[in-house]
């Protein structure tokens, strides 16, 4: 019988040369659609734009290639579907989902923080700005209790309320926030699947809850486990993750199947690239990747 359509992607955001951290998320979401024999989408995430590095995005994908990943279409730049953000903030306001926000951060830095760092909004403006104060953001109303089944983190259930709280829609410097773009980006390219690092998993919350805001609708999601490295950090540019493009592709590639609970034959890595691939899409079990990340390869999660 037909597999059901897949389409999954991969979705980096141009901030630095692709690290290990971030190969693991390729590797995974895309034996994950090659497997299901689905299509593999690739988009940049340069919604963002004071965070984007001129000429990451082109590294990025210049390393892909040469790793032997295959995209299918062309590949979606953020930046260029500002009409997209704007025409779903537009029907989130029309609904009155979304409402201006005069708060700074000053203001709020008594605030409760979320799991990502951000401050839990205290409500001030929810029901109108104070008099006398411009609108400096625009918030979304965070209410109701998310859950979902990640394939991989097993269930998940997120408060938005005590959790999150009304989250940003649009910044003060216009832009539009990154979970916008990453929910509108979804659902227009047919996205049934989303593999990606766990740490995304306090963000998938929102992004359902947005989903649900536009009827749009909500894909699976399967949540790799984060590469740390020896001191326990994720990777990043600020813990100085050593760029892959260093390294020998297939070595690279078997540590990410390794470190996805893969068990890649010796010597996989000392053989050539499409060897890797015919084995790692023969081979793939997203049921084998553990919740947590073990570094085993730690040559690679050191500053080269
Ligand atoms: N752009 C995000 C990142 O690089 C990933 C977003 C996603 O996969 O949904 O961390």
């Amino acid at each position: 019988p037909p597999l059901p359509p897949y389409i999954g992607r991969f979705a980096p955001s141009p901030t630095g040369p692709l690290h290990f951290g971030s190969l693991v998320a390729a590797v995974g979401s895309y034996l994950e659609a090659r497997a299901r024999r689905g299509l593999w989408l690739l988009r940049i995430e340069d919604v963002d734009a004071p965070r984007s590095v001129p000429g990451a995005a082109d590294g990025i994908i210049a390393t892909l290639a040469r790793f032997g990943f295959e995209w299918d279409g062309d590949i979606v730049w953020q930046s260029r579907r500002l009409d997209a953000y704007r025409a779903a903030f537009e029907q989130l306001k029309l609904a009155g989902q979304v409402f201006p926000c005069a708060c700074t951060r000053r203001e709020m830095a008594d605030s409760a923080l979320a799991r990502d760092g951000s401050r839990i909004y205290p409500g001030t403006c929810r029901n109108g700005l104070p008099p006398g104060r411009a609108p400096h953001a625009w918030r979304v109303r965070a209410e109701g209790i998310v859950v979902f089944d990640d394939r991989v983190q097993g269930r998940q259930e997120e408060d938005l309320a005590r959790d999150v709280g009304d989250y940003v829609m649009l910044r003060g410097d216009g832009q539009f926030a990154y979970q916008l773009a990453v929910v509108i980006d979804d659902a227009d390219a047919g996205v049934t699947d989303i593999v990606r690092g766990a740490d995304l998993l306090g963000s998938t919350g929102r992004q359902i809850h947005l989903q649900q805001l536009l009827h749009l609708p909500t894909p699976g999601y399967a949540h790799l486990p984060v590469v740390v490295n020896a001191a326990g950090e994720k990777l990043s540019k600020q813990t100085l993750a050593a760029p892959i493009d260093m390294l020998q592709p297939p070595a690279a590639l078997a540590a990410a199947l390794e470190f996805l609970g893969q068990r890649p034959p010796a010597g996989l890595g000392k053989g050539s690239l499409a060897e890797l691939w015919a084995w790692a899409i023969a081979h793939w079990a997203l049921a084998c990747v553990p919740r947590r990340g073990q570094a085993t390869a730690p040559a690679l999660l050191t500053p080269a």
